[in-house]
């Protein structure tokens, strides 16, 4: 699809779309245009019934490394771009357009594409930061290469964790607070081990592998496979998932505040520099 520069849309077998995160060169993080992008199409291969399974995976070596911290979003750009929310207040002064934009950009996003009416898979291979995790665990399965390492540093930013929270409900309690507290990696053994992810290939059997997955699982009647996803979906939300997300979310905009007051940004400063040698960014 010639219209996107950020990503790639491809049809790899019958029944199953293909979206490859196009943005090797700067490890994939996630700037604006490549979010709307990655929206795109998935509302793209959603909408297309001759498409029953879609597949998330990235080009070079890394999946993503995160949301694009120097990608300046400013408030009049998100209000430029075709929104999917119907919150308000981009422009505005405070927390009031940080939340805007995360509510929409972040957690927005992640929560929409988590309730795509199809079976989604992720095949995810390198290093995995923070906003990575929010594009891969919206996907129904993982499928992860023997390198694939799992990171949320935002306590090392001075917020409580990625905008969409799903951690406990990912590698249990323990594990979601020793991965928020350390900011450490989680390989694709450990997480694998805690019922993360679906299966750990060798790299060079990861799009072969989750193409088969794909093609097995495309075969199903579709509006079961829809049906199966809203079964498990509904079940998890029983488990008080969205509560505690629009919680941990609202904490995340606190961490946010909190910084700006203190530290004139958003992020704790001593990460920017640590990171870029450079205070300029104001992402998480
Ligand atoms: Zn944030």
């Amino acid at each position: 699809m010639s219209e996107f520069e950020t990503i790639r849309y491809e049809r790899p077998a019958e029944k199953v779309a293909r979206i490859v995160l196009d943005r090797a060169d700067a490890r994939n993080a996630q700037s604006m245009q490549l979010l709307y992008e990655l929206n795109d199409a998935f509302d793209l291969a959603a909408q297309d019934d001759s498409i029953s399974v879609i597949i998330l995976a990235a080009n070079g070596p890394h999946f993503s490394a995160g949301h694009d911290l120097r990608d300046d979003a400013g408030p009049r750009v998100v209000a430029d771009h075709r929104r999917i929310g119907t919150w308000c207040g981009f422009g505005c002064a405070g927390a009031e357009s940080r939340m805007a934009i995360e509510k929409e950009m972040y957690i927005g996003l992640s929560e929409r594409w988590r309730n795509l009416p199809k079976p989604t898979i992720a095949a995810v291979q390198g290093k995995v930061i923070s906003g990575g995790l929010m594009l891969v665990w919206p996907c129904d399965l993982i499928v992860a290469a023997e390198d694939a390492l799992f990171q949320d540093n935002t306590v090392s930013m001075g917020v409580s964790g990625a905008e969409f929270f799903n951690h406990p409900f990912e590698v249990g309690v323990r594990k979601a607070k020793e991965m928020l507290f350390t900011s450490d990696f989680l390989t694709a053994a450990e997480v694998h081990r805690l019922g993360m992810v679906n299966h750990v290939v060798p790299l060079d059997e990861l799009q072969s592998f989750t193409l088969r997955l794909a093609s097995r699982i495309a075969e199903k009647p579709l509006f079961a496979l829809k049906l199966a996803k809203e079964s498990v979906n509904v079940a998890q939300d029983n488990q008080g998932r969205v509560n505690a997300m629009q919680t941990s979310f609202a904490y995340h905009q606190l961490c946010h505040s909190h910084n700006q007051q203190v530290h004139g940004l958003p992020i704790d400063p001593d990460f920017m520099r640590q990171t870029f040698g450079t205070q300029a960014g104001v992402g998480s």
